[in-house]
């Protein structure tokens, strides 16, 4: 099958990046990649996602994978894991995972899955500071990515979503939901009840955002839903506002350089430095915009508000607000030039069992087994037009049209944008600007 082929079976299938960033997967296949990586890293602790997956399906990830690879023209796939992971599904490093498929195993640092540290560490290449992993000739997917490219070559479409559910619950499980179902439905169906001094996280502990169980969904980049409570590390500082960061920062940061030191993205090289994007932030004025700039490359990880800062201030927080207004006026740091590690990088990761005991997470990690008989049902179910990066998907069908399981409901619009397919048969009830409700079939 060639790009052009392939890019058309992914985008009709609603193909975007499952892990967490919606990125839609045929906007990754360009010329010039040499490396189809799997991110099966399982970056954050509590999530077995990945792990289930490739223990029930392993052929049809590096099929996926591999697909890609072919029409990409890219000499090597690499199914990325964790050591631990890899000895609990009876593989080693260079094991054969597939037909050109091989295993690359990861140490057990946290974040080793934030692609621009996976890259380095699977294959020893930086991809320069604000710049696509195919500078270096690499295209990242997610093991579930890879899953559902498999079934977009027999034009099955993204209907489900695979979830780990765990934290302080009986049973950690991982199961398989139809997307856009309600989390409400989900919990029940699993016999979690929530308690009142918890909070459900959609993602992992350090990274996932708290929601209100009695009106998410499940969309298709939910990897998790964690309950935990609401005064561990992990959770607490995640209901801190950017403004009282910032009134934090002024009054207790003694510009240390702590959380410098320990951020991972300064330690492959990148010029990120979140004490001084903190004092640019507290300052009236901005003797160097790269001090601000530079907050474009943080990848969200936490760790200099977990591990590093030791006054409370929460630096990831002004970090991520930085980002977003940098974000939002479209500018960022850019440099083509590739970085040089911290020759003390190796002593400065941090293993994920220091990382699990320091966020408050350690005693909830029991590995999630899979439900391979969970089933929901749902009268109403309400898909969001926007649950990919771009543009939001355009609906092909009006209220009363009857509409069958597996069917597209909305197409992907010009540029960035993945289309949208309905979990279940039944009727349209609405179709607005921002969603499409569907009727299960029986349900008036
Ligand atoms: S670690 Fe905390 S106190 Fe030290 S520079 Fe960073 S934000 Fe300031
Ligand atoms: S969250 Fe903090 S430690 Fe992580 S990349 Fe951003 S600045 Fe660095």
């Amino acid at each position: 099958m060639n790009l052009e082929e392939l890019r058309e079976k992914i985008k009709a299938a609603g193909v975007i990046g499952a892990g967490g960033a919606g990125f839609p997967t045929h906007m990754k296949l360009a010329p010039g990649i040499d490396t189809v990586l799997v991110n099966a890293s399982e970056c954050e602790p509590l999530l077995y996602t990945d792990y289930v997956i490739l223990q029930q399906h392993m052929d049809r990830v590096a099929a996926g994978a591999e697909a890609m690879a072919q029409a990409l023209g890219a000499k090597q796939v690499l199914i990325a894991m964790k050591a631990h992971t890899a000895a609990r599904l009876g593989c080693r490093e260079g094991d054969a995972a597939g037909v050109s498929a091989k295993i690359k195993t990861l140490p057990d640092v946290y974040p080793i899955g934030d692609e621009i540290i996976l890259i380095y560490q699977a294959l020893g290449r930086i991809v320069p500071p604000g710049q696509l992993p195919s500078k270096v000739g690499v295209v990242v997917i997610n093991v579930e990515t890879a899953y559902n490219v498999y079934h977009s070559l027999s034009g099955i479409p993204v209907t489900e979503k695979w979830i780990t559910i765990g934290g302080k619950v009986p049973n950690p499980m991982v199961v398989k939901v139809p997307i856009n179902c309600d989390v409400k439905t989900v919990l029940k169906a699993a016999g979690v009840t929530v308690p009142q001094d918890c909070t459900v996280v959609d993602g992992g502990p350090a990274m996932g955002m708290p929601i209100n169980p009695a009106t998410a969904r499940i969309t298709k980049k939910t990897k998790s839903l964690l309950i935990l409570p609401s005064e561990i590390p992990a959770i607490a500082f995640k209901s801190l506002s950017a403004q009282r960061a910032v009134r934090r920062t002024s009054s207790a940061c003694c510009q240390c350089s702590y959380c410098t030191d320990m951020c991972p993205r300064h330690l492959i090289g990148y010029p990120i430095q979140p004490h001084k994007t903190l004092r640019a932030v507290g300052s009236e004025v901005i003797s160097h915009p790269d001090d601000l700039l530079t907050a474009s490359l943080c990848c969200g990880c936490s760790v200099c508000t977990l591990m590093a800062c030791c006054q409370g201030i929460s630096p990831s927080v002004t970090m991520f607000e930085v980002k977003k207004n940098l974000g939002k006026n479209r500018i960022g740091y850019r440099s083509t030039e590739p970085t040089t590690p911290d020759p003390n990088r190796d002593n400065r990761m941090i293993p994920v069992s220091r990382f699990k005991s320091r966020i408050g997470v350690a005693e909830f990690d029991r590995v999630a087994q899979y439900r391979e008989d969970f089933k929901i049902s749902q009268d109403v179910f309400t898909l969001p037009l926007s649950q990919h990066v771009g543009k939001p998907s355009v609906p092909v069908v009006k209220a009363g049209d009857t509409v069958q399981a597996g069917q597209m409901i909305a197409r992907a619009d010009e540029g960035i944008s993945a289309a949208l397919h309905t979990p279940v048969a039944g009727t349209v009830r609405s179709v607005t600007e921002t969603a499409i409700q569907i009727a299960s079939e029986g349900v008036k």
